[in-house]
């Protein structure tokens, strides 16, 4: 016989380490009831149960129903209350919990078991009528809401009406009586809804809300959150029962979230929100304007002195900050819920590394306590300090940044303007699951309603967008799409601009800056270098770019793109005439124009890199690239044709022969055609011009008795020979310059990029003449697949990749088994020649955290990306060096 597999488990088999089987909330409960903490009691019915309910609900429903049964008679007898029939009612929360965590996404219903007879029950028990309507109401609204599909506003309207016949703000004012009127319209709302009453008893409601709370892992709103957080879709949520505590019982109840540190700033100080006499949902869902944790010891200070012994306690044990949901019942805590803490860039960083000087992590714990999306986040934009503003209103600064965009009131809207990438900032009284996908496509969020710790800044939080909420001076009105601030009205489309640092909001368009790196988060970043093995260069055509990457961490530059030196307005003429010479001697009077020009570049970034690398990658581009326009020309020479003046003329012949070299350069395939090392082949005084400005000013340099290290690098060889003769001719040259300057001491490498899969194939060959290899994945991306570079990703590759022809775009993220298999050989064949081969990579893949740790594991010295790029890929280096704890 074969064992049946065990779906439900009590709080007490489990602990933090089962977050896979248990989900994050279920798992974390049962470790906390282990570390002796007040939970209240409960169980948990496993993740596998719901992914073999997504595949026949009826079957495991039928599996698991007596299981359900038995532990929740336990749960009865834990607590000595009882869940149908007389005495003390036993309610219970129905809350889904995945193992990765996706607040808000999925469903929970509350204070499940009331009924017409318990209600009055619990009135009796707790000798106040009105928290049991209450509750019963609440749990009428849920219920409806999640397990019968009915809308909410129905009830909503209603609640309206009636405070506003009491003249009451809020729904804690509402006396019993009103609840029960309310609750007779709800059941006939439910009754008209469904064809049903609504359901009285307890198993009845706790079967359906199991049944939705699995159901609810596959709702659109919590499949676009996996979507866009990389979360797999067969992971399942796990569903906790567990006995209601009560918040809403009068004064001496309260309930909070807290956060053992501050996750905007990572001031190590508990950091949260309370409400008296209140449940969970007023918190979270921002109704009722939540008080600050700090004035719970004036109002509670037993609760709070042992609230902040446990923050600490569950801090030490899970070493890391920690999101703590609570709930007093006549003064007694009670925890329902922690987690690791979601937090700002800023903080993640400071968090680390407090965490590291408090010797409670260690370096290579500290580097994965901030994800490399968290560090390109610090590159945040903020509103210029030194421009002038006008604040139009304030509200609270729910996530960092600033960002300017064009009012939209309509998620939908917000979705679509996003997508035609125009910029928006969303604006709603609140937000709700719902709107993830509108929030996800605007630069930032504003809301007039809610805490630090509503929808709306959570979510902006995670996805690192600007966010001010509770902004209350707003008066939003939908229905006609403006919002208002005294006598200013905002249309849609107008354009403002929020300061999330701040909390701030202003008309129009406010000039915003990068913002630089603070001491934290340098620090954080030494620690990542000490724990990399890849060191991290960059990718820098300019002296200004150098000294970026060099204050960004770079230890090297990886590729100097010259031809971008070329493209200057002022040298594009001089260019331009040293490709349309007819005669050698003609073209090299241009080329020592250009070399004076280089020479003086080359010096600038030696200058901002001394005592570093500087590979200078010799010129690549077909040379067509640096003429004008074909289309343009002719226009021009049109526009021409019926002047006869002597002018016109030697313009119209001028044009012609820019014409004519054109066409000569005309190629089918460009990408494959007449560049790299092929022009340096065939045109060798190019290249001769190029090393000879290298040399000079690395000669200037060293006279100086500053450390230069160039080197010279040749774009897309393909053969042996390639390589042997441009070794050669680079190797003439830069003798003549060192013999000219009289310098013997100076030492350079010379390598070759790998950009074709013919010179990663032939890599033990070129390895005999080159130095160095660095692998040119954007050229070789392209050339592996037969992809364009310049078309493919508007054409075909968006789609490729959203029918899953492939998981990922192969020129933003390595595709390991092609391109990797090619630079793997090359790797291996190329040390086999030269043992102390210098390895490197400086296609546009370098700065991807994914391909960096595959460059990781290939062994590489180093990897190269844009300045910007060089936080992130240090961070990703480090990552890819430790394990996780
Ligand atoms: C490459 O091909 O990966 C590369 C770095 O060179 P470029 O992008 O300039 O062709
Ligand atoms: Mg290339």
């Amino acid at each position: 016989m074969c064992a049946r597999t065990k779906y439900i488990y009590r709080f007490a088999e489990g602990d933090a380490s089962m977050k896979s089987l248990l989900g994050g909330k279920g798992a974390n409960l049962a470790q906390m009831m282990q570390l002796g903490l007040p939970v209240p009691p409960g169980f948990i019915i496993s993740t596998e149960a719901c992914n073999r309910f997504l595949e026949n609900p009826n079957a495991l429903m039928e599996e698991i129903w007596q299981g359900v049964q038995s532990h929740l008679r336990e749960l009865e007898k834990e607590t000595g209350k009882r869940f149908d029939g007389e005495g003390t009612p036993l309610l219970v929360s129905v809350r889904s919990g995945a193992a990765i965590s996706m607040p808000g996404m999925m469903d929970t219903v509350l204070n499940l078991g009331l009924n017409d007879q318990s209600v009055q029950r619990l009135a009796d028990v707790a000798s106040d009528e009105r928290f049991a309507y209450d509750s019963y109401r609440r749990f009428i609204q849920m219920f409806s809401d999640v397990v019968l599909g009915i809308d909410a506003e129905e009830f909503d309207f209603l609640i309206t009406q009636k405070k506003r016949e009491l003249q009451l703000d809020f729904d804690y004012q509402m006396p019993a009586g009103a609840w029960k009127e309310l609750i007779e319209k709800f059941k006939t709302i439910v009754k008209s809804n469904t064809g049903s009453p609504f359901p009285m008893d307890p198993w009845d409601q706790l079967y359906k809300a199991i049944e939705a709370v699995f159901n609810s892992w596959n709702t659109q709103r919590a499949y676009t959150y996996r979507n866009i957080n990389k979360i797999p879709h067969d992971l399942g949520t796990a569903v906790n029962i567990v006995s209601m505590v009560f918040g809403n019982l009068g004064n001496d109840c309260g309930t909070g979230v807290c956060f053992t540190r501050n996750p905007s700033t990572g001031e190590p100080k508990l950091y949260g929100e309370f409400l008296i006499n209140a449940q969970g949902e007023d918190v979270v869902a921002g109704i009722r304007n939540p008080e600050d944790i700090q004035q719970l010891s004036d109002e509670m200070p037993e609760v709070a002195r042992e609230l902040t012994q446990t923050a600490q306690q569950l801090e030490s044990y899970y070493k890391d900050v920690q999101d703590i949901e609570f709930t007093v019942e006549r003064g007694k805590l009670y925890l329902l819920q922690t987690r690791n803490a979601k937090r700002t860039a800023r903080a993640a960083v400071r968090i680390a590394v407090d965490m590291l000087d408090e010797g409670v992590l260690r370096g290579a714990e500290a580097v994965h306590r901030v994800t490399p999306t968290q560090v390109e986040q610090l590159l945040h934009k903020q509103v210029d300090p030194d421009a002038d503003i006008t604040v139009l209103a304030k509200g609270l600064p729910a996530s960092p940044g600033a960002a300017v965009g064009k009012v939209v009131f309509d998620p939908d809207d917000a979705k679509n303007q996003g997508e035609a990438e125009e910029q928006i900032i969303l604006v709603r009284p609140e937000t709700t699951p719902d709107d993830i996908h509108g929030l996800f496509a605007s630069q930032g969020v504003l809301t007039s309603r809610g805490g630090m710790t509503s929808h709306a800044a959570v979510v902006a939080r995670g996805l690192g967008k600007p966010c001010v909420s509770g902004c209350d001076a707003l008066e939003i009105d939908l229905k006609n799409e403006r919002f208002t601030v005294g006598e200013t009205v905002v249309k849609k489309g107008e354009t403002i601009t929020i300061d999330g640092t701040e909390g701030t909001v202003m008309l129009g368009e406010v000039p915003l800056v990068q913002p630089s790196f603070d001491e934290d988060f340098r620090k954080l970043l030494r620690e990542a270098d000490k724990v990399a093995r890849l060191q991290v260069w960059a990718n820098a055509d300019t002296p200004d770019d150098a000294a970026k990457a060099r204050d960004f961490g770079a230890v090297g530059i990886g590729l100097c793109r010259t031809e971008h030196m070329f493209m200057a307005q002022e040298r594009l003429p001089v260019v331009q005439r040293m490709i349309m010479a007819d005669r050698k001697e003609d073209r090299i009077t241009h080329l020592n124009e250009l070399e004076a020009m280089q020479t003086e570049d080359f010096t600038g970034i030696f200058r901002a890199m001394e005592g570093f690398p500087v590979t200078v990658r010799l010129l690549d581009p077909p040379l067509h690239e640096f003429l004008p326009d074909e289309v343009e020309l002719r226009e021009e020479l049109h526009s021409l044709e019926n002047d006869s003046s002597a002018d016109a003329e030697t313009k119209r012949n001028e044009l012609q022969k820019k014409l004519d070299n054109v066409l000569t350069l005309q190629e089918a395939n460009p990408m494959l055609g007449f560049r790299g090392c092929r022009l340096g082949i065939i045109y060798p005084e190019i290249y001769e011009m190029q090393v000879r400005a290298v040399m000079t000013a690395a000669c200037t340099l060293h006279k100086e008795g500053r450390k230069v290290i160039p080197d010279i690098m040749l774009p897309l060889i393909g053969t042996r020979e390639e390589m042997r003769r441009l070794r050669e001719a680079v190797e003439e040259t830069v003798k003549t310059v060192l013999q000219e300057q009289r310098i013997t001491d100076l030492t350079y490498l010379i390598g070759t990029m790998i950009e074709v899969p013919r010179a990663a194939l032939v890599a033990s060959e070129l390895a005999e003449f080159a130095s160095f290899f660095s692998f040119g994945t954007n050229d070789l991306t392209q050339t592996t697949f037969g992809y364009s570079r310049d078309d493919a990703e508007g054409k075909f590759l968006a789609e490729y990749v959203r029918q899953h022809v492939l998981d990922n775009n192969p020129f933003h993220s390595l595709d390991v088994s092609g391109v990797g298999r090619l630079m793997q050989i090359a790797v291996e064949e190329g040390r086999q020649t030269r043992k102390d081969i210098q390895l490197g990579i400086c296609g546009e893949h370098g700065g991807d955290p994914d391909s960096i740790t595959f460059c990781h594991q290939l062994g590489l010295d180093y990897v190269s990306c844009s300045p910007f790029r060089v936080p992130v890929a240090r961070l990703a280096a480090a990552q890819a060096a430790a394990e996780p704890a």
